[in-house]
């Protein structure tokens, strides 16, 4: 669904404003000076649309040095939502901070709606054409404490949202998650499509009666359905010549596409090849959550597999946060941590880090290791915000440039601090001013 922030500084209404919106008895949320509310979002229904409410008083209390800071405010909620509204408290009129909001909320490229709040009666309804000083364009006249003006808010704000939802939203998750089976042919992907298929209860062809192949498997795991992606060549079986290698690859490109998580199969029988690398590459470059199957388990004897698994460990350093299996297609044996593994790798792969926590953890990272001097000068970061998930995507906000070797700590630790096993993590860089 479509996110909209609710912004503006402190005391002028925000959470009431966003218990109107969400359709909610209680008028007023308790507010906790120097606790972070981690739940600042809301599901919100209006005119048929749903949308997510994201109310920011909730980062107020956060990260040191922060504190009332409504310039970074509006620039995180611009970063992670669609739509802006900013709240003005219209019985006091725009104040220097109103200003200064506005003035970054202007620079956006997302909808921004203004609402005068505190309008409780007619004596203030004059007061609101003063707020078009602002440059947001129509104020729009309500009272969070009695309902007024609410009705033409929404409806406002409705038309500002974008029809389509964009990457910050997520997006839903609309049937079973979806697994693209991948490795160089001939590592067991159609052994061990058919042993989970066997395995399970029941198989479900994608497209159950229709005369064109289906393109996906729905294979059920443990009670749970998984829609393994383009695998009409392997449910046949049909083998791959040599020089066939090119296909493999564009199989491998489009299955990645429509796929969430991937499984790389690797035979662990024998070295790792320049194609195995290739195929995670490829995965890597498309963001999307991994598991490493190291199949072909019951060639290998105890002894090799400890050298074999310290060769690995090597080669496939760029993927360390990945789980590894030892599994055999033909055996069945250990098949059966493959489900879990998915479940584990798509839950890092979706999760968003609250902003409040986010930035705790950052101010005592930096503390205990700050940023090395560069040109005489000691960058600081300000703040980061996680601007979007599948992958978890990070913006941190500097007041200089960040060396690379410093960046790779960052996300290092927090891939580490906040277990994102399975999934990419990417971390961006702002520099402000
Ligand atoms: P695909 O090209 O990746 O689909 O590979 P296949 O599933 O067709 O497997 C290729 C060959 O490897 C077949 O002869 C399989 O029987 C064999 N194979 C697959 N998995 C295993 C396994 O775990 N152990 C052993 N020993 N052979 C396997």
């Amino acid at each position: 669904t479509p996110t909209l922030a609710v912004v503006g500084r402190p005391n002028v209404g925000k959470s009431s404003l966003v218990n109107r919106i969400i359709g909610r008895r209680e008028a007023v949320v308790q507010d906790i000076p120097g606790v972070t509310r981690d739940r600042v979002s809301y599901e919100a229904l209006w005119g048929g649309r749903k949308f997510t409410v994201v109310d920011t008083g909730g980062w107020e209390p956060d990260a040191k040095g922060l504190q009332g800071d409504v310039a970074a405010q509006a620039e995180r909620a611009m970063l992670t939502t669609d739509a802006v509204m900013m709240v003005v408290d219209a019985s006091v009129g725009a104040t220097a901070t109103d200003e200064a909001m506005a003035k970054v909320l202007r620079r956006s490229k997302r909808p921004v709606i203004l609402a005068a709040n505190k309008v409780d009666d007619e004596r203030v309804v004059g007061d609101v054409a003063s707020l078009w000083t602002l440059g947001l364009g129509e104020p729009h006249p309500v009272s969070a404490l009695h309902g007024r003006g609410s009705g033409d808010l929404l409806d406002a704000m409705l038309a500002a949202l974008p029809a389509t939802p964009s990457e910050f939203s997520g997006g839903g998750n609309i049937g079973p998650r979806r697994v693209a089976l991948l490795g160089k042919p001939n590592v067991g992907k159609s052994s061990l499509l058919n042993k989970l298929a066997g395995d399970s209860r029941s198989v479900v062809n994608a497209m159950a009666g229709t005369t064109i192949d289906p393109v996906d498997s729905l294979v059920e795991i443990d009670g749970e359905v998984w829609r393994f992606v383009d695998t009409a060549g392997l449910r046949r079986r049909v083998h791959q010549a040599k020089g066939m290698e090119f296909y493999a690859s564009l199989r491998t490109q489009t299955a990645l596409e429509s796929a969430e998580v991937a499984i790389v199969l690797i035979d662990s029988s024998e070295p790792l090849t320049e194609q195995d690398q290739r195929v995670i590459t490829m995965v890597i470059e498309s963001g999307r959550a991994l598991v490493i199957a190291l199949n072909k388990a019951d060639l290998v004897d105890a002894e090799r597999r400890e050298d074999s698994n310290r060769e690995l460990e090597r080669d496939l350093v760029r993927v360390q946060w990945a789980q590894r299996i030892n599994i055999s297609a033909l055996t069945g044996r250990a098949t059966h941590r493959l489900a879990p593994a998915l479940r584990t790798a798509l839950e890092s792969w979706d999760r968003r880090i609250p902003t409040g926590r986010l930035n705790g953890w950052l101010a005592e990272l930096i503390q205990g290791t700050p940023p090395p001097v560069r040109g005489g000068k000691q960058p600081r970061v300000l703040f980061a915000t996680q601007a979007a998930n599948r992958p978890p995507t990070f913006v941190l906000f500097t007041t200089g440039f960040l060396e690379a070797g410093y960046r790779r700590f960052i996300e290092r630790r927090l891939r580490e601090d906040f277990a994102f096993t399975g999934s990419p993590v990417r971390v961006n860089v702002r520099v402000r001013e």
